[in-house]
């Protein structure tokens, strides 16, 4: 703490100082009760994955620029969006939009399997790199449009969405398994509800999270790029 009685951002006590206090107050304290995704999101270092003049902002209760033109969601949304994957450890999950690789980390601790997919190739090298580095060995980045889902490693258990669609691609409900969730971003531009959709006896059952604001989903069931 500095002489003002705010918290100097700059080892590795203060940002576990500062993730437990995203926790507590972003996270659990708007409802978030799953034990093992608050134990997630206390484990990884979310400093690690902004870009570097945003570290001291990193535990901070908002969405951070992430460069070409995309955003690390804020704490409480990928807490919310991953609990609402309801994941036990057995799992193989799909993340589309891996951005900085963040969000896959929090769901490697959760799942057995993780592949994330994106569509810009310079994010999708850095977040390979970031978390081969950082040793988060079960997730596969992959370059590509997840709004075709993942067809090769079909079917999934649980399918987690970060990047806002103009409607539920049905690739998605289609690659997931009996039983399986997706959570995914539905509307306009700088307007959506957050999605949860489990696959019941071939039909579907939507309830609405939350409203929200995530960044295009691009690709063939996504915007036109020009949006
Ligand atoms: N989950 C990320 C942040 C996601 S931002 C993190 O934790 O850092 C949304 C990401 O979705 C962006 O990186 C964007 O490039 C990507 N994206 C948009 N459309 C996509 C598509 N069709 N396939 C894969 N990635 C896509």
């Amino acid at each position: 703490m500095n002489g003002n009685g705010n918290r100097i951002l700059g080892d590795g006590a203060n940002f576990e100082l500062a993730r437990r206090d995203m926790v507590a107050r972003q996270i659990c304290e708007r409802g978030v009760r799953s034990a093992r995704v608050l134990a997630a999101m206390e484990s990884v270092p979310r400093h690690l994955f902004v870009p570097p003049e945003r570290v001291s902002d990193a535990y901070a209760d908002e969405a951070l620029a992430i460069g070409k033109g995309q955003t690390i969601s804020q704490p409480y949304v990928v807490a919310a969006s991953v609990e609402a994957l309801s994941l036990e450890g057995h799992e193989r999950v799909l993340e589309i939009g891996a951005g900085t690789g963040y969000q896959a980390a929090v769901l490697s601790l959760l799942a057995r399997e993780v592949i994330a997919l994106e569509v810009i190739p310079a994010l999708a090298a850095s977040a390979r790199e970031r978390l081969a580095r950082l040793g988060y060995a079960n997730v596969r980045v992959e370059k590509g449009d997840g709004s075709q889902g993942f067809a090769g490693c079909a079917p999934l258990d649980a399918i987690l969405v970060a990047a806002a669609a103009p409607a539920v691609p049905q690739p998605l409900v289609d690659q997931l398994v009996e039983g399986g969730r997706l959570v995914i971003p539905v509307g306009v531009a700088d307007h959506q509800q957050l999605i949860r959709i489990v696959k019941e006896r071939g039909r579907t059952i939507e309830q609405e999270l939350f409203a929200c604001r995530f960044v295009p989903l691009v690709g063939r069931y996504g915007w036109p790029e020009s949006c």
